[in-house]
């Protein structure tokens, strides 16, 4: 009785089969329509079973359409169509009409952990104790830390970190898995590169995995994919990561991005997935402040026991404009140089080793320089001082700005103005008598452009 049925399930299939093969391309046909086996035919009701819930989901969303019409050229109006659906381990999970049991193989999922062994490829050196808080990456590296906690319980479901590179993005993300692993070894925290995800998912589609590459991603008790921004353009990659995103946040799994810019600059990225992205938290980093690049070259030297005069840190951080890569790029070539060499580390040194990290640094002393240096001491943007705000931080950073381009660089009055945002050069005039004065009067004034001096002077010829 129960093979009759499936013989008549069978052959209304194949009919369908025949119908769907020629309507869609080869390729999806392959993918989707083949793994399916008919299971029975019964009150006018073709059941079918699919490999995985996904599965399902992907056919009801992409393939709804052909299916039903072939459902009803084949059984006509009152014809329907059920779903049962392979469960994964022993959780069970049944979608539209109950059926249907498993044969899983047991190996089944180790066969796919070590076709995408990838949930291990993450670097144990980048962890939260060792990644520097500043302003610009608080709520980063906050959001991430409450999510190694209670993955997939915060609102911060999918977390989006945007940023420049070499600010930390890559970091929070191996520091989130680090965490968790601790907390609870037993969660899956699947990491990789959109680069990767894209090769894999290419690869699936040639050798006809697709459903194993879907099978193992929304496995994931967290996903973290980093630099998205190289998955603009491309389409089918993009549906497929759509299509996990959903599965993987509608049962209460995390999801964690990276792009090198804002989602709304992500050309290419599909408007659907972007608006997604609002559904947890969008956060960027900003590029380290002074105080905070300080703190970072004095980490690194302290985990390498190396320690170097304060006023060559600050020279290093000032000379950095943003990139932490550089900065610890900067501090490994000066450990290098130091063991190699058992030599102190002087300013030459250091001046060297900058030279090779940075594309150029500034070795004048200009106008440039100097509006650059009291802005990072003074934490006032170089354009507020160029402008015309009559803010008393503001002016004051304005007046040293003046004050030091006139006594260290050969500027006229009237040039210095003109740096300035072209202000009059009785005004540069009023900034070196109100520099003098706050000077005599302000003690805190005069530390801050102590400090500044002894930059300028590192940089003199003679060190
Ligand atoms: P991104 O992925 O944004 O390009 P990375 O995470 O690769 O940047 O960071 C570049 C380097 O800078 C890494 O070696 C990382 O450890 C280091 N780094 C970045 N931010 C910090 C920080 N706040 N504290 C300590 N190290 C940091
Ligand atoms: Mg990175």
């Amino acid at each position: 009785m129960g093979e009759e049925l499936a013989k008549n399930a069978n052959s209304i299939w194949n009919r369908c089969l025949q119908h769907i093969k020629s309507k869609i391309n080869e390729q999806s046909y392959k993918t989707w329509f083949e793994p399916i086996k008919a299971q029975k035919f019964e009150n006018n009701t073709l059941s079918i079973q699919v490999p995985s819930q996904f599965f399902y989901e992907w056919l009801e969303e992409h393939h709804i359409n052909i299916l039903t019409e072939v459902i009803s050229l084949e059984l006509g109006k009152n014809g329907k169509l059920a779903y049962s659906i392979l469960v994964n381990n022993n959780q069970e999970k049944e979608k539209t009409k109950p059926e249907i049991k498993v044969n899983k193989e047991n190996s089944y999922e180790e066969k796919l952990k070590n076709k995408y062994k990838y949930q291990n490829d993450f670097n144990k050196k980048y962890t939260f104790d060792n990644f520097i808080e500043g302003h610009g990456n608080r709520l980063a590296k906050s959001a991430a830390q409450a999510i190694a906690k209670k993955p997939g319980e915060t609102s911060f479901n999918p977390l989006m970190i945007y940023a420049n590179v070499g600010l930390g993005k890559t970091h929070i993300m191996h520091a989130l898995v680090y965490e968790t692993k601790k907390l609870m070894p037993q969660k899956k925290c699947f990491y990789l590169s959109s680069e990767s995800f894209t090769s894999q998912f290419i690869e699936a589609i040639r050798n006809n995995e697709t459903q194993d590459f879907v099978d193992y991603y929304i496995n994931a008790d967290i996903l973290l994919i980093d630099d998205i921004q190289f998955l603009t353009g491309k389409e089918k990659t993009q549906e497929m990561f759509f299509h996990i995103f959903n599965h993987l946040h509608r049962y209460g799994k995390q999801i964690v991005l990276t792009s090198d810019c804002p989602p709304a600059q992500l050309k290419g990225m599909h408007e659907r997935l972007l608006s997604r992205f609002k559904w947890g938290l969008t956060t960027d980093i900003q590029k380290p402040d002074f105080e905070t690049k300080v703190a970072i070259i004095e980490s690194k030297l302290l985990q390498n026991n190396l320690d170097i005069p304060l006023n060559l840190i600050k020279y290093i951080a000032s000379s950095i404009d943003s990139n932490i890569r550089d900065l610890e790029g900067t501090v490994v070539s000066l450990i290098a140089h130091a063991s190699l060499n058992e030599t102190e580390i002087t300013f030459d040194l250091v001046k060297q080793v900058l030279s090779n990290i940075v594309q150029k640094v500034e070795t004048e002393i200009n106008v440039k320089y100097l509006q650059k240096l009291v802005s990072e001491y003074m934490q006032i943007s170089e354009e507020d001082m160029k402008g015309s705000s009559r803010k008393k931080e503001i002016v004051i950073a304005r007046q040293l700005g003046m004050y030091l381009s006139k006594n260290y660089t050969t500027h006229s009055l009237k040039s210095i103005g003109e740096y300035f945002g072209g202000k009059h050069h009785s005004t540069v005039i009023h900034a070196m008598q109100a520099v003098e004065d706050m000077l005599a009067t302000e003690k805190h004034i005069r530390k801050q452009l102590t400090a500044m001096t002894d930059m300028i002077k590192l940089k003199m010829p003679q060190g």
